[in-house]
């Protein structure tokens, strides 16, 4: 059990491994093949480029896929944490589906985007919620202005969302517990030395926590991994002050 104390501010980062025990594919590592895709094939800015009915082809099969499923128990757990220690929760998710959201969670900030958002290519219009499909032989979706709109989520070679409020947060806390995360993806598998490095401004180190089914690959940068599904672990598993 991990007691939370009063003091303490908690980073929470979690991965396609809580989505996956909700039945939300991965499109990662052995097995991860759409259509005989790689995922890279269908999510950069090149396969935007070379073939956009194809991506929102892709796009349009995730929503559909996100929209059947729903939060497993550790959704939920995290979303009572909230409820518990309001702004000294930081929950980050590389996870573009809207579980986190559904189980009751309000802060959350998706560092790789939105699966149910899209946005321009070319206005300033914010992104804007469209749970809409676009399989082909649909037109593809125009903006106003005359611009492509394309899905809301960070792709290969792209620069993630929202890095100086995760890195304030980083600086901030105290506990960082890092759930269902292979390790391999940067930024996110470097955030663990930065909150318990030694650079922090005027901080100590933060205790660093693992949770998911395998070891990941920078299970040494951890203070202790529980190895085990997130939907069976993170229930009951927070003591707070
Ligand atoms: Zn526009």
């Amino acid at each position: 059990m991990f007691h939370i104390l009063a003091a303490d501010r908690v980073f929470i980062l979690t991965g396609a491994g809580i989505s996956a025990e909700s039945g939300i594919p991965t499109f990662r590592g052995a097995g991860g093949l759409w259509r005989n895709y790689r995922s890279e094939e269908v999510a950069s800015p090149h396969a935007w480029r070379r073939d956009p009915h194809l991506v929102w082809e892709f796009y349009s099969m995730r929503r559909r896929a996100a929209a059947e499923a729903k939060p497993n128990p550790g959704h939920l757990a995290l979303a009572a944490l909230e409820h518990t220690l309001h702004d000294r929760l930081f929950l980050c998710t590389q996870n573009v589906d809207n579980l986190h959201e559904n189980a009751g969670s309000r802060r959350v900030v998706h560092m790789h985007g939105e699966l149910f958002k899209s946005r321009c290519e070319d206005c300033d219009r914010p992104p804007f919620d469209d749970p809409n499909t676009y399989d082909p032989p649909a037109a593809l979706p125009k903006c106003d202005c005359g611009g492509q709109i394309r899905p809301h989520v960070c792709w290969f070679g792209e620069v993630p969302y929202h890095v100086d409020e995760i890195f304030r947060a980083l600086n901030e806390c105290t506990i960082y517990i890092a759930i269902g995360t292979s390790g391999v993806v940067e930024p996110a598998a470097s955030f663990v030395a930065h909150a318990h490095g030694p650079d922090r401004p005027g901080q100590g180190r933060a205790q660093t926590f693992y949770i998911g089914p395998e070891e990941p690959a920078n299970s040494a940068a951890f203070t202790k991994c529980l190895l085990g599904k997130a939907g069976q672990l993170l229930p009951n598993l927070f003591l707070c002050d």
